[in-house]
């Protein structure tokens, strides 16, 4: 380790991409590590000037539960990632949202495909 431990500064900042392994009271927060209060200041400004997305959070959350448990249906999705059926169809919305955008980026053709309902439910 660069940085002495006893020279380090901490900070918490939001960041909608943070999700934590386990603890969902900590998602879409991010703990930073600095060496001084000026490059953790330079470290903070970073993440403030990126958009906190909820609807991030959400997906995050989501994917945690179907890591530890793959074929879970909408109530126990909402049981494992307290969040309400509202949460769970923007998230996924959202998330299917910058997924078609990625893939309009790399095959580099932009507008609006019949593919809506693509994703195929179990
Ligand atoms: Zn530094």
């Amino acid at each position: 380790m660069p940085v002495p431990l006893t020279a380090q500064v901490l900070s918490l900042v939001r960041d909608s991409s943070c999700i934590h392994p386990y603890d969902p009271d900590q998602d879409g927060e991010r703990r930073l590590t600095a060496c001084g209060t000026e490059h953790l200041g330079e470290l903070q400004e970073r993440y403030r000037a990126r958009p906190f997305v909820k609807e991030e959070v959400w997906a995050g959350k989501i994917a945690r539960a179907r890591h530890t448990q793959p074929d879970l249906d909408e109530e126990e999705l909402v049981d494992m990632t307290g969040l309400n059926f509202i949460q769970i169809e923007h998230a996924l919305a959202w998330e299917s949202k910058c997924f078609l955008r990625e893939q309009d980026y790399r095959h580099g053709h932009a507008g609006p495909e019949d593919q809506t309902d693509a994703e195929g439910s179990a």
